[in-house]
């Protein structure tokens, strides 16, 4: 592959796997692009960056030429909490978003698209624990119902026209450069600024609430195995399940205050409370790890430490 476009760069996972690309496959070669320019400063200095609306296909098609694209990472989205107070928006930019996506890829032959799903494909009816790739997806938001779309039309693009379209089901990536987008996980973000910086936290989400969630290294380090993952041996390409740990804010607490101790926790539950309890406690990603050799490296405890570290740093 030769040039590779991302879409939503100045996003939470954007601004650390748009780098994470550069490094890989050389800074002129992976063009940072967003609706918005306010995105951090390394990635308008390491490399090409282009204001664009992805529901704007003109402007997309222009791009792609203009910088001979052969390759695309779809970031750009509304998230689940953003998404329930906006529904409609949600369905605009994920959906008509990335059908222009996919579009100009078919028109132009780009040679391969990913695209992130999410656990939030699942819904109530979904086996909660260890659930399974194959399984009920009847998602209760509007995000939700966005990423099932999508799984299901990058199988139908990569039936029809041969296209190569990827994608895996994140759980909530927590990490501490970029604040998340308005995701129902992210507390687990907050949790560990307010630790360090004020030594107490108030979570909108109850303290038994299990979810999978996943380290940014290990983020990054999925998305970019995936990508570069023989297209033969994948036969779930548009959805993979992805597992690194599952945890409720308890569990993330005392994780924090065996680095923290005097660290004080209150919980104030709000609307993010009915969308986490629509979503699986963990995940079986048994296909990620056969299929392109999926393994996380961090655990609960090994992240915490990692990321107090940073933070204190900042
Ligand atoms: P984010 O909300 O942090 O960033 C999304 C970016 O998209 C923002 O920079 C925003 O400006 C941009 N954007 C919004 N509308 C746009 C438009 N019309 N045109 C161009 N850009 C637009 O999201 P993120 O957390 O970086 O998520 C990236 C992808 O990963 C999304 O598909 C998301 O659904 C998925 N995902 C994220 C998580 C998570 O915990 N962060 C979990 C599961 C899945």
């Amino acid at each position: 592959m030769k040039k590779i476009l991302f879409t939503g760069c100045g996003g939470q996972i954007g601004s650390e796997l748009t780098l994470a690309f550069r490094k890989i496959y050389g800074n002129d070669n992976v063009i940072a692009s967003d609706l918005s320019t306010k995105v951090c400063p390394d990635l308008l200095n390491s490399g090409p960056f282009v204001q664009l609306d992805v529901l704007d296909t003109r402007l997309l098609a222009e791009t792609i030429d203009k910088y001979e694209i052969d390759g695309i990472v779809h970031l750009a989205a509304i998230l689940s909490a953003v998404g329930e107070k906006n529904p409609q928006l949600a369905w605009n930019v994920n959906i008509n978003g990335t059908v222009n996506v996919f579009e100009v890829a078919r028109a132009k032959k780009i040679k391969q698209v990913l695209v992130p799903s999410s656990i939030a494909a699942f819904g109530p009816d979904t086996p909660r624990v260890m659930t399974p790739q194959s399984t009920i997806l009847h998602p209760t938001t509007m995000y939700g119902v966005t990423k099932v779309a999508l799984e299901l039309l990058g199988d139908y693009y990569n039936l029809k026209y041969d296209m190569d379209i990827r994608g895996l089901r994140y759980p909530g990536v927590i990490s501490h450069k970029t604040q998340p987008g308005g995701g129902t996980t992210d507390y687990a973000v907050a949790i560990y600024f307010d630790a360090v910086k004020k030594g107490a936290y108030e979570c909108f989400l109850r303290e038994d609430t299990m979810l999978p969630m996943i380290y940014m290294p290990d983020c990054l380090k999925a998305t970019i195995e995936l990508f570069q993952a023989d297209k033969s041996r994948l036969q779930n390409a548009t959805g993979y399940n992805l597992a690194a740990f599952s945890v409720t804010p308890k569990e993330m607490v005392e994780s924090i205050q065996k680095v923290i101790p005097d660290f004080k926790i209150s919980y104030a539950p709000d609307y993010r409370q009915e969308i986490a309890d629509s979503w699986p406690d963990s995940i079986d990603d048994k296909e990620a790890r056969a299929e392109w050799d999926w393994k996380p490296d961090y655990d609960l405890d090994a992240m915490t430490l990692d990321i107090i570290k940073e933070i204190r740093l900042k």
